[in-house]
């Protein structure tokens, strides 16, 4: 249905349904239809009414305040003081224009729940914004704080970015034959700059436009880039949009330049992967000022981004373009982060793309979701695809990780550890964390230095997409496991250098994980000749990084400092402790397409070094007796 069809649908509907009511305006937003009344909380007094013309015009309604009708900011703070029970503790109230919802914090969600939901409609009918409770983060984050001021102060364009989108998604498709295709732009027999283009007769979506970690030291600007020079994705106003599986920067890190060559589309996206995009990209540019590389892209060009970002929740089914529907699934590999469901036409193909995955329950996720309707195409992951690519479990790899403190603290050593300041670390705070607390390794401070703690913080604030267990010990305060006294945030550069010349024993978590770049390096470059040291790798190093040649046994390097370069000789112990890895290894792989209700009938292969993606779609060919390939950058896979 078009734009207009729907709303004039919409209007007779409402009159059938809530003869009487009165609205102010009805319009469309992105996917959904939104409706604008002074006596908003009418129209929510019977639910099923709602869904019944929901499902009328097949769209989510949403009811907002007209914006006349809110009372102001300062009186209506005080009202919900008010009418909140007064053993209910308010730590923040924060007001979006945006949507007419106002976010009230309190320390206890449940016990409001405990009251009946008469405080909501009381709020919502006397102060008329539309009341959304929310748990006080247990740690403040900067980051999610800066994202609600900045989406604020956009409200007004947001509003109309959301409508033009609105009418593009809804527009008349194309007479003539359907088809599907996908062209490999990055990330395809190589793991960095993951980029594809799902296109149809009618739309083009684009997923990911991640950077190359590996190929950052060269002075142009596009080095490391997808191939954004592709012809399939010109004009880029002819691409719909983009999904962005999670915030991670071999994901993620071309995104901002997009808009700096004149996309200015959507990008969809879970909630904790926008904050977190934020968070990786300012520090990216950071990094790269102080570093003295080039970065292809300004802060205001993430502005750009942050802008055009369209939140989606896991399994919620959305609307991107006349024939494309989208569905977000939990990947397990850090928080937010997704497997993807296009549905294409009526039933016409179904794509899932894996993005980085974990088929195993860790301490922070379950496991990837595999409940899906129908695949006909799958696009798997291959990390760890290899032969021999089978991780240790992570109870080993705990078990591994502590022995290694307590043999660095018999030593008056320093572990040091390279970390993606999203995930592992918090895997490896929590490991440490218990392994304390149970008396198996002794109290040496850890240091977590580089953009961790933040990223931790917006963790513990979006508990619903954590495992349950980690839930409800971060829920529970006291027993919050990153609160744990042995976890010391590094906030100022001489607090590094007392580390740095600390005698031990201690342990640093810090960034980047595959040390290209980032305070890490200034760590290692000081410690890397004490043979008590060690150095713990816990995440994937891809060719052409520091991190992997360390690994690979090289006993001298050139590193960058901020100082310049400096040669460092390596005599500390080098470990690569596998378990805690985000990605699934070849059996969770294997198992992950075994669990797919709905076999697939074809399997690509990306996101792997060449040797482990193309033998192992060999090895998915022989045992699920599927047509399984692993295509090259810039190839187009006909999928219908
Ligand atoms: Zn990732
Ligand atoms: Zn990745």
């Amino acid at each position: 249905m078009r734009y207009e069809e729907v709303i004039a649908v919409t209007k007779e509907n409402l009159e059938t349904i809530f003869p009487g009511l009165g609205y102010t305006s009805l319009d469309m937003e992105g996917a959904n239809v939104v409706l604008y009344s002074k006596e908003s909380h009418k129209f929510l007094e019977d639910p099923e009414k709602i869904k019944k013309l929901a499902q009328s015009i097949r769209k989510r309604i949403i009811i907002r305040p007209d914006s006349s009708s809110l009372v102001g900011e300062k009186e209506a703070e005080e009202q919900i003081r008010k009418i909140m029970p007064e053993d209910v503790t308010i730590s923040d109230i924060f007001f979006e224009h945006d949507s007419g919802e106002v976010l009230i914090e309190v320390d206890d969600p449940e016990r409001i729940q405990a009251y009946n939901s008469q405080i909501i409609a009381t709020i919502r009918k006397d102060v008329k914004w539309a009341p959304r409770i929310i748990r006080t983060p247990p740690i403040k984050s900067a980051t999610i704080r800066m994202v609600r001021e900045f989406l604020k102060s956009e409200s007004e364009e947001r509003r109309k970015f959301l409508r033009n989108l609105a009418k593009r998604i809804s527009r008349d498709p194309l007479p003539g034959e359907n088809y599907a295709r996908l062209t490999c732009l990055g990330a395809w027999r190589e793991v960095g700059r993951a980029s594809s283009l799902l296109m149809t007769k009618n739309s083009k979506v684009m997923i990911d436009c991640g950077i190359d970690p590996s190929a950052v030291d060269t002075d142009d600007p596009a080095s490391g880039a997808p191939y954004l020079n592709a012809p399939e994705i010109w004009p880029l106003n002819s691409v719909d949009g983009i999904v962005l599986t999670h915030a991670h920067m071999d994901h993620s890190g071309f995104l901002p330049y997009l808009f700096t060559i004149g996309y200015d589309g959507p990008v969809y996206l879970t909630a904790p992967t926008r904050d977190m995009l934020l968070l990786l990209l300012m520090d990216y540019i950071k990094l790269g000022m102080s570093e003295n590389r080039k970065v292809p892209y300004k802060m205001e060009d993430v502005r750009s981004l942050i802008r055009h970002t369209v939140t989606l929740n896991y399994n919620e089914t959305t609307d991107i373009s006349p024939d494309i529907r989208v569905t977000l699934r939990n990947a397990g590999h850090i928080l937010g982060s997704s497997v993807v469901h296009f549905h294409i036409g009526e039933g016409f193909h179904n794509l899932l793309m894996s993005g980085d995955i974990k088929y195993m329950n860790s301490w922070l996720f379950n496991a990837a979701d595999s409940r899906l309707p129908r695949v006909e195409t799958f696009v798997t992951e291959s990390t760890y695809g290899g032969r021999s690519d089978f991780q240790p479990s992570r109870q080993e790899a705990g078990e591994r990780l502590a022995q290694i403190v307590r043999l660095a603290a018999e030593r008056k050593g320093k572990v040091l550890v390279p970390v993606f300041a999203v995930g592992r670390s918090q895997e490896v705070m929590l490991v440490l964390e218990e392994k304390y607390r149970l008396g198996e390794i002794p109290k040496v401070p850890v240091y977590l230095d580089g953009m961790i703690y933040e990223a931790t913080s917006i963790h513990t604030a979006y508990p619903e997409f954590l495992n349950s267990n980690l839930r409800d010990l971060i829920t529970r305060k006291k027993e919050n496991p990153f609160l744990s006294d042995i976890f010391t945030r590094v906030d100022a550069p001489e607090t590094r250098e007392n580390i740095v010349s600390d005698v031990g024993p201690l342990v640093v978590l810090a960034t980047s994980g595959m040390m290209n770049g980032g305070p890490v390096m200034e760590y290692f470059s000081n410690w890397a000749n004490d043979e008590r040291n060690f150095l713990v790798f816990v995440g994937y190093q891809a060719d052409g990084t520091m991190g992997r040649r360390i690994l690979s046994g090289a006993k001298q390097l050139n590193v960058r400092r901020n100082d310049g370069f400096k040669e460092v000789k390596i005599g500390l112990t080098v470990e690569s402790v596998d378990g805690f890895s985000g990605h699934s290894d070849r059996r969770q792989l294997t198992k992950y397409i075994e669990a797919l209700e709905f076999k697939p009938k074809r399997i690509l292969v990306n996101h792997g070094d060449e040797r482990n993606a193309v033998e192992f779609s060999r090895a998915l060919s022989i045992k699920f007796g599927v047509e399984s390939y692993a295509p090259y950058n810039l190839e187009t896979v006909r999928l219908r």
